[in-house]
This record gives structure tokens, sequence and C-alpha cells, in this order.
């Protein structure tokens, strides 16, 4: 059994002065002893990630060369996808093919970016033309520095994947701060790092608890970037503090996406999209389309078929077969589902489904798949994030009507639309005020595009070139070319 008791910083593994249980979300038991940062353990991290970019080591490598490292990373990953797959399910609950599907993604996020690196050798200077031949300038893209990734548990190799891939291939040095309830596989990635000898300090990863490191290294003048995935209070915090050295920021955070289903569309496939797209993951989606908008022609026909195949889906550990919902993240997650799904009950909102632990379970963190219609646009079970299988879901007659219902909220992250009709599904994901749309499905996610929300659900983008811009500076570089001298004060 691997030890989760250190913490993997410039490159060693360093023992912890104290440490925090991790717990199995399916059976409520202890599983590991994960290092817990202190303030000198956050300033080691932060001296190596700094060491580490000022020397050069990393950010003078070829691109060419950083995308090696970043190859040998994903094959390592590949390589240890059973491991890795195990871990994902003992601490974040989720089905193992879940886990697995994760795992592979998180591999072929590395490829992704260690393609793009590559590119970086003959992409980083561009001509920019300009109007007086007596100048000439380039615009060149540069590694931001030192960055922190800050990510949360319901995806967590991924998440981490989504970061440290492209931070790297810009050359950046960086600390990966993981979600306390999930630490295990990207403690693994700092094994991964050491057994690919990725230069000493270039990725450090400091577990611990968020409230007490984060600020520490959210306002530590040592740190150039802070990318963050999370809660919406938590990036309102980072947006705080770092302001005190205006660091660049980028922010992935809630939502309450929106997916609106027409008349014409075919019922086992709304059902299909609909229930892939909030209960894969338990709900504990940033995208999950957890409010749905049914046309009135279509409405009481498919709640009845999804109400049938929801309680079809098999809830149970993540280890069993066939099981499509595992337990919620931890006992904090759990009640706060309960509570919303019986705060909709009492306000005599229409429960279709659900709503209650499974009765074959008495242990771990578990809810069924919860079904609401009919539910009122002032309602919490519309507006607010729940982050559990919890679906709400209302009627609509017209398009216009649809899609003013659907932008009627703080968050933009995320919105699907299905109809047979094409054009409308083009004209209506136009409309969208959300940074992902999906026609015709919902969730299905590629790390080529890019990820991130409007409004409160964010600020850039992830994935794709875009994220890999969220790690490099652009600089100007102009020349003054002419033997003119250039005569303002001197005549
Ligand atoms: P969270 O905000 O509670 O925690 C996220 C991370 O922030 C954790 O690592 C935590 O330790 C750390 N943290 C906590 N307090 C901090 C502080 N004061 N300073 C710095 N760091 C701090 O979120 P969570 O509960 O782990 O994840 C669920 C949330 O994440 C949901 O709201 C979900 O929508 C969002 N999310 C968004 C995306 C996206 O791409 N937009 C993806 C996944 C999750």
């Amino acid at each position: 059994m691997n030890r989760y008791d250190q913490f993997f910083i410039n490159g060693q593994w360093v023992d912890s002065k104290k440490n925090f249980a991790s717990i199995d979300p399916s059976t409520e038991i202890e599983i590991a002893q994960i290092a817990s940062a202190t303030a000198a353990d956050v300033e080691l991290a932060v001296q190596a990630a700094r060491q580490a970019f000022d020397s050069g080591i990393w950010s003078d490598l070829s691109g060419q060369k950083r995308a090696d490292y970043l190859h040998a990373i994903a094959n390592e990953i590949r390589e240890n996808i059973e491991l890795l797959s195990r871990l994902e399910v003992q601490d974040n609950g989720k089905p193992y093919a879940e886990a697995e599907w994760d795992i592979n993604d998180a591999a072929d996020c590395f490829d992704f970016y260690a393609n793009l690196a590559k590119n970086l050798d003959h992409n980083t200077e561009q001509v920019i033309p300009l109007p007086d031949a007596r100048f000439s300038s380039v615009a060149r893209k540069e590694p931001v520095g030192v960055a922190c990734a800050i990510i949360p548990w319901n995806y967590p190799l991924l998440m981490a994947a989504w970061k440290v891939a492209p931070a790297l291939a810009a050359g950046c040095t960086l600390i990966l701060k993981p979600a306390e309830a999930t630490s295990l596989t990207a403690i693994e990635l700092g094994r991964i790092a050491e057994k690919v000898q990725l230069p000493a300090g270039v990725l450090n990863i400091l577990t611990g608890i968020g409230s007490d490191i984060g600020p520490m290294l959210t306002e530590h003048p040592m740190i150039d970037k802070i990318a963050f995935t999370g809660s919406v209070p938590v990036g309102k915090h980072i947006m705080q503090s770092a302001a005190y050295q205006v660091k660049n920021i980028s922010l992935e955070l809630g939502g309450k996406s929106s997916f609106i289903v027409f008349e014409d569309s075919d019922i086992e496939a709304a059902v299909e999209w609909i229930m892939f797209g909030i209960f894969w993951n338990q709900g504990q989606v940033c995208s999950a389309t957890s409010r749905v908008l049914i046309h009135a022609d279509l409405y009481e026909p498919l709640l009845n078929r999804l109400k049938t195949e929801a309680q079809k889906i098999k809830i149970g550990n993540g280890f069993e077969t066939e099981v499509k919902l595992g337990p919620l993240i931890n006992q904090k997650q759990y009640q706060h589902v309960c509570t919303t799904i019986q705060n909709g009950i009492n306000d005599g909102i229409r429960l279709v489904s659900g709503g209650k632990r499974p009765p074959h379970l008495a242990t771990g963190y578990y809810i069924e798949p919860t079904i609401f219609a009919d539910v009122p646009e002032d309602h919490p079970l519309w507006n607010e994030e729940i982050f559990g299988p919890v679906v709400s879901i209302r009627s609509f007659q017209t398009e216009a009507e649809a899609i003013s219902s659907a932008n009627n909220s703080i968050f933009g992250l995320a919105a699907a639309v299905m109809s047979q009709n094409s054009e409308r599904c083009n004209r209506v994901a136009r409309a969208l005020r959300a940074g992902i749309v999906w026609i015709n499905c919902s969730q299905p996610t590629f790390c080529q595009a890019p990820w991130g929300g409007y409004k409160q659900s964010g600020i850039g983008r992830e994935l794709g070139e875009w994220g890999l811009d969220n790690y490099l500076e652009v600089k100007q570089i102009t020349t003054y070319n002419s033997s003119e001298p250039w005569g303002w004060y001197l005549k």
C-alpha cells in the first residue's frame, strides 16, 4: 500500500507533521491518512516551484522536450489505469467504469497538451505588421511563471490534468492542491512525475485543508497565477485574495444548466441524454443539465418515461457490476442534498421519483435519482446548484419562453437543446448565454474544445488552445530599425 502522508516537493517525498483522514463514501470507513500541509510546507513548495521556474530548467527546455515529459506522464497514467481507477472509486465513490473513463481522459489530456507544446516552438513569436516601416514588432508567448492549481473532488485526476498538462506545456512550474476529499490520485501523479524524472520543483503536490492553506497560496507573492476549479463562494474569495498582487487568475465555477427539449424530439433519446446530463457522476458535475425545460406537448409522456428509467438505475458501491449511481462524496454533501430535497417536498413541489436513501443501502452517502416536476422559476430547486442526482423540470410553450427561462440564471456554464430541427437547434444554441452548448446531447467533453462559463460560472477558458493561453503571457518586442535619428528632442 502506498503512503499518502507525504508531500511531493522539489522532486522528493517530504513527511507531514499532521494528517487528515480520507473516507470511502460508500462505506464511511477511513481508507488513508493524508498529509495536511502547514504554512511551512506551503513555503517549501512555493520556494521549490519558484526556484525551478527562475532557474529556467523547465521554461528554457524546447517545447519538444517538454512534450516528451508530458507524453511520458500520459503513458504512465495508462500503465497504472487500474490502480488509479480503483483509488478514484474508493476516494470519490463513482462507478468503476466512470473512473476508468476519467483516467483515460486524463492521459489523453496530457498527450493533447504535449502536442501543443511541440507547436509552441514554432508559434512562440508572431510578426506584427506595423504601419511605420522604420519599426518591426513581434508578439511572443512566454510562460506566466509559477502557477497554483486548486481543484475540486468530482473528477480528481481529470481536473488535475486539465491544469497540470497545459501549465507544464506552457513552461510554467506549479503547485497542485487537490480537494481534501480526494487526494489519492493527485499524490499518485507525484509518483508518476518522479518515475518520469520530471526536473525537481517543476510539479509539487500539496495536500491539505483548503480553508487553511488556500489563502496562503492565493496571497503568496511568489505565485504568479491561480487556476481554480470549485464553488462560486470559494471562487469569490480567491478573486479577492488574488487582488492583493493583481495575480493572473482563471476560475471554473458552478452552474445550473438548462436542457431545452422541443416537441419533435425522439423521446428515447431525450430520456437517455436527460439522465446522462444529471445522474452521471451522481450529478456532481459542474455542467450538469440539472434543470430541464420540456415542451408542453411532450411533457407528461417524457416525465413518465424518465420516471420508469430512473427507477431502473442500479445504485451501490462503484466496484459492483452494472452500478450506475454511487454515493455522494461525503456527509456534508449528502446532508445538503437531502435538505434541499426535503425543502422542495415541504414547499409542495411535485416529486415524480426518488427523493430518499435507497432502502437497501444502510451505510454510505446514497440518494435515489430524484425528479421534481412543475418547479416554479423562483424556487431554489430551479435556481441553485444542488450538486447531486436531482433534476428539476418544467414545461414551456414557445421557443422564446424556453430561451428566456434558460438564460434567467446567475450562472452561464452550459446548456443543451434537443430537436429534430437542426435550424432551430442552431438558432437556440446561439441565443443561450452559456460557455458550452450541447445540441441533441448533454455532457460529452473533448479536450480539444474550450471549456468555461459566462456570468458567475467563471473567468477564462480551459482545454483546447485556450487552456494553454491560460498559462501564457503575451509580450511585444518592438525594434526601431532606421538609421535616421528620431528627431523629437535632438533636432
Ligand atoms: P470547493 O470550492 O469547496 O473546493 C475546491 C477547492 O478549493 C478544494 O481544493 C478546496 O480545498 C479549495 N479551497 C477551499 N477553500 C479555499 C480557500 N479559501 N482558498 C483557496 N482554496 C480553497 O468546491 P468543491 O466542493 O471541491 O467542488 C464542487 C464545486 O466545484 C461545485 O460548485 C462545482 O460546480 C464546481 N466545479 C466546477 C467545474 C467547472 O469546470 N466549472 C468543474 C468541477 C467542479
